[in-house]
């Protein structure tokens, strides 16, 4: 698994990402918890939470795309390299194999 995309999360999400999607344990309200649950969705399952803050951001957190401003911290997506690798070849290989013939 490498890391395919760093994100910027907020802690909402980095808390999510870390120790799992568990609103009650959260105490969020329904609006958080579900834009943190549509986050992760998008997100898939491969992402981890990295060691960094990054302090103050005005960007909108990467995970659930809520826009206000605050504390970011790191989070990747991991992936593995089949899934790019994999199919691209194939359909590469495919053409010559045909000229050949
Ligand atoms: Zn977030």
């Amino acid at each position: 698994m490498r890391v395919q995309q760093e994100i910027k999360v907020c802690g909402d999400c980095l808390q999510a990402i870390a120790n799992g999607f568990d609103p009650n344990f959260c105490g969020w309200d329904g609006e958080t918890a579900a834009a943190v649950e549509s986050g992760l969705d998008r997100l898939g399952d491969h992402v981890v939470a990295g060691d960094g803050e990054l302090g103050f951001c005005r960007s909108a957190c990467e995970c659930c795309n809520r826009p206000e401003y605050g504390e970011r911290y790191e989070a990747a997506i991991l992936g593995t390299e089949t899934a790019a690798q994999s199919e691209e070849p194939a359909a590469l290989r495919q053409p010559s194999r045909l000229l050949r013939l």
